[in-house]
C-alpha cells in the first residue's frame, strides 16, 4: 500500500494515498499547486544554493550541516507526487554514498564526532523516509538501494553502545523501513535509540539536555518539552516503536504527554513552540501571541504525531487537533502562489516586514519568504501536501471513517463514496455512495460543532462531537448529509495564559480568524473589540467576518504605567477579520488573532 505510515496494528488502518482522490477544492487545489509548483520551486532553490552540488562534490561545501536532509525531504515529496525529476536527483545523492553505506556531505572524514549538533542520523532519517516513499509508490530503484545501505550502516555502527542523535527523526524512519521491508533489525535499532534517551545518550549543551529530550527517559516524561520539532519527531518514533512492539505502557506515556501538551503548550492555531531562543515549547501556559515561534515544521510534526495516535487509538481528539493544525498552520505556511513560506507563525505582528526576494537569513514571521538559510519548512510542506490524502480518512474493521471534509472520492473495504462540500466555508457535507456496498461510514463531528445533524434520506438526527455513524448496506446513489453549524464564535483563553488575558479571538468552523492591516488600513496596535455576533461577508469565495471595535484613544508618549486601569476612548470602526491562513498574502502587514475586548 502507498502511504507514509503503515502500522501493523491499531484501531484504524490507512487506506493508502491512491484510495483518496482529491478533486478541486480547498485541499485539492493546494495539493495540485504543491505538486506542480512548490516541488519545482524547492528543487530550483536547492540547486541555486549549492545544496545539491554538495552531493556532486562541489567545493566549498555550501549550506548548513543538515542541508542534506532538505534534499531528502524533497525526494520524499517527489516520490509521493510521482515527480519525474526523482531518478536524476536520486542518482546525484547516490554518488556521495561511501562504500560502507555512510552518506553525508558535511561530515565525511570526521564521522560521528558531534552527535549533539551534527545531525548525521537525523539526515538518514529523512533519507529513509524518502526511500520508503519510493519503495511504496514505485518499487525498488537506486534511491531505495541507497536507503537500505545507509540503514544497514547505521545498524552496524550504532546497534551496540549508548548513543543517539541530537535531533530525533531516524527513530520513526527506521520503524517505517522495517514496516516496508520486514527487516527486524531496523525496528530493534529504533527501539534502542528511543530507550537510550535520557539515560543520557548525549553530552551537555548550553540549552540543557531537555532541548533534545535527553533529560529523562521517554517513559518518565510528563509533557513534550525542549525543541518542539525534536520533541514531536521523537514522540512519533516512540508511538511507532510502541505499536510495533506491543508496548502499551510506552504508548500510554506518549498519549499523556500529548494531552498535557495540548492543554498547556499549544496555541489556538495548533502551533507549538513559544521560544525563539532554542525553538522550544517553553513553560506551561507560556503562549505569547507576538513572540510565538510556532515553526511550520513543528506543526507538521504535530500532525504526524496526532495521525499516529489516531491510527493507534481511534480517538477523535487527535483528528480534531489535526484539523485545527491543517487549516491554521499547514495552510498558512505556504503562500497562495505556492512559492513562499512562513517559518515562524506568530499570532500577532506589530510591524510590517520588509519585502524580500531572496534568501531569508532569519526565521522570523512577517512575510512569507521564497527561501531560508534553513529551509526545513518549505520542503516539509512539500512532502506533507504530496501525501495529504493519508490524513483525510481511514479504514476500521467494519467500515470507513472520514476525518476531514474536502471534495474527494474515497474507496476503502467494501465502500466507495464521493464527498461533495464547500468546507471550510460551508458546513454542508454530502457523502454520496458510488457503488453497492457494505460497512458503516463514520463521519467526524468536530469538537466545535454543537447542533450538527446527519441526514439519511428523510431521516434527520442530531449528532454530537465525535464520530457519527451510519450503518450499511448501501446502494449506489445513497446519500448522507452532514450539516455542521458554521456560526462564527468568540473564543476566550484560559486565564493562566497571562499573555492573552483580556483578549478574545474569533473562529468559524475549523478556521481561526485575525485582523490584518495593510498600507493605510486602520492600525491594530490600539484597538478594543466588542464581543457581539460577527457579521459575515463572502469575498471572492472566502468568508470574511466583521466585528465592532474602537481604534485609537490611548494617548501620550510618556511612562506607560499608571495608577489605575484606563478604559474607553477611540473611534468606532467595523473591524474586518480574515482567515489566519490567508494573512500576509497582500504584502507587508500587521496582524493580530487575539483582540483586546
Ligand atoms: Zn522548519
Amino acid at each position: 500500500m502507498v502511504d507514509p505510515v503503515l502500522p501493523s496494528s491499531g484501531v484504524l488502518s490507512p487506506l493508502g494515498l491512491d484510495a483518496v482522490r482529491l478533486s478541486p477544492g480547498f485541499w485539492g487545489d493546494r495539493v495540485a499547486l504543491n505538486n506542480d509548483v512548490t516541488i519545482a520551486h524547492c528543487r530550483e532553490w536547492q540547486e541555486r544554493e549549492g545544496w545539491i552540488g554538495n552531493f556532486r562534490g562541489e567545493r566549498p561545501r555550501r549550506g548548513r550541516e543538515f542541508s542534506d536532509s532538505e534534499i531528502y525531504k524533497l525526494l520524499e515529496a517527489m516520490a509521493w507526487a510521482g515527480h519525474p525529476g526523482l531518478p536524476e536527483l536520486a542518482s546525484t545523492v547516490a554518488r556521495a554514498q561511501e562504500g560502507d553505506g555512510y552518506l553525508n556531505t558535511r561530515w565525511s572524514g570526521s564521522r560521528y564526532t558531534d552527535l549533539e549538533w551534527g545531525h548525521e542520523l537525523y539526515c538518514y532519517g529523512h533519507l529513509l523516509q524518502a526511500g520508503v516513499a519510493r519503495l511504496r509508490a514505485y518499487g525498488e530503484d537506486e534511491l531505495t538501494r541507497v536507503t537500505i545501505r545507509a540503514a544497514d550502516h547505521v545498524c552496524r555502527r550504532f546497534m551496540e553502545g549508548t548513543q543517539a542523535c541530537g535531533h530525533p527523526e531516524i527513530e520513526m524512519a527506521l520503524v517505517e523501513l522495517y514496516r516496508a521491508t520486514g527487516t527486524e533489525r531496523y525496528l530493534e535499532m529504533a527501539r534502542r535509540f528511543v530507550e537510550r534517551r535520557g539515560l543520557p545518550a548525549l553530552g551537555e549543551i548550553r540549552f540543557g539536555r531537555a532541548y533534545f529530550q535527553d533529560d529523562v527517559p521517554v517513559r518518565e516524561a510528563r509533557v513534550l518539552r525542549g525543541h518542539a520539532v525534536r520533541a514531536l519527531y521523537l514522540a512519533c518514533g516512540v508511538v511507532d516503536v510502541a505499536v510495533e512492539t506491543g508496548d502499551e505502557e510506552l504508548l500510554k506515556a506518549v498519549e499523556s504527554q500529548w494531552e498535557r501538551t495540548v492543554a498547556r503548550r499549544t496555541h489556538l492555531t495548533g502551533g507549538m513552540g513559544s521560544r525563539h531562543q532554542d525553538e522550544s515549547f517553553g513553560d506551561d501556559f507560556e503562549l505569547p501571541p507576538d513572540r510565538a515561534y510556532n515553526e511550520t515544521c513543528a506543526s507538521i510534526a504535530s500532525i504526524m504525531l496526532a495521525h499516529r495516535l489516531l491510527l493507534a487509538t481511534g480517538d477523535v481528539r487527535y483528528a480534531d487537533l489535526t484539523e485545527r493544525t491543517l487549516y491554521n498552520m499547514l495552510a498558512t505556511g505556504v503562500a497562495l502562489d505556492g512559492r513562499s513560506f512562513f517559518y515562524a507563525n506568530p499570532l500577532q505582528v506589530r510591524v510590517p516586514a520588509e519585502p524580500l526576494d531572496g534568501v531569508n537569513h532569519a526565521a522570523e514571521g512577517g512575510l512569507r519568504s521564497p527561501w531560508f538559510d534553513v529551509s526545513c519548512c518549505p520542503n516539509n510542506i512539500a512532502r506533507t501536501l504530496a501525501s495529504l490524502p493519508a490524513y483525510l480518512a481511514a479504514a476500521e474493521r467494519d467500515g470507513v471513517r472520514i476525518h476531514h471534509y474536502t471534495p474527494s472520492e474515497i474507496r476503502g473495504g467494501d465502500l466507495a463514496v464521493r464527498v461533495e462540500t464547500g468546507y471550510p466555508w460551508d458546513g454542508s457535507v454530502l457523502v454520496r455512495v458510488l457503488a453497492d456496498g457494505a460497512g458503516r461510514i463514520g463521519l467526524r463531528v468536530p469538537a466545535w460543532a454543537s447542533d450538527a445533524t446527519l441526514a439519511r434520506g428523510e431521516d434527520v438526527r442530531p449528532v454530537r462531537p465525535g464520530y457519527a455513524y451510519a450503518e450499511g448496506p448501501w446502494r449506489a446513489g445513497d446519500e448522507l448529509r452532514l450539516e455542521l453549524p458554521m456560526r462564527p464564535r468568540w473564543t476566550f483563553p484560559d486565564r493562566r495564559v497571562d499573555a492573552l488575558r483580556g483578549s478574545a479571538a474569533v473562529e468559524r468552523g475549523p478556521l481561526v480568524y485575525c485582523a490584518e492591516s495593510v498600507g493605510d488600513e486602520p492600525p491594530l496596535g490600539d484597538l478594543t473589540a466588542r464581543v457581539e455576533p460577527p457579521a459575515e461577508h463572502v469575498v471572492d469565495g472566502v468568508v470574511e467576518l466583521e466585528v465592532p471595535a474602537a481604534i485609537g484613544g490611548a494617548d501620550g508618549d510618556g511612562w506607560p504605567y499608571v495608577p489605575a486601569p484606563v478604559h474607553g476612548g477611540g473611534t468606532d470602526v467595523p473591524l474586518r477579520l480574515v482567515p489566519y491562513h490567508r494573512w500576509g498574502n497582500r504584502g507587508p502587514a500587521t496582524m493580530r488573532v487575539w483582540l483586546p475586548v
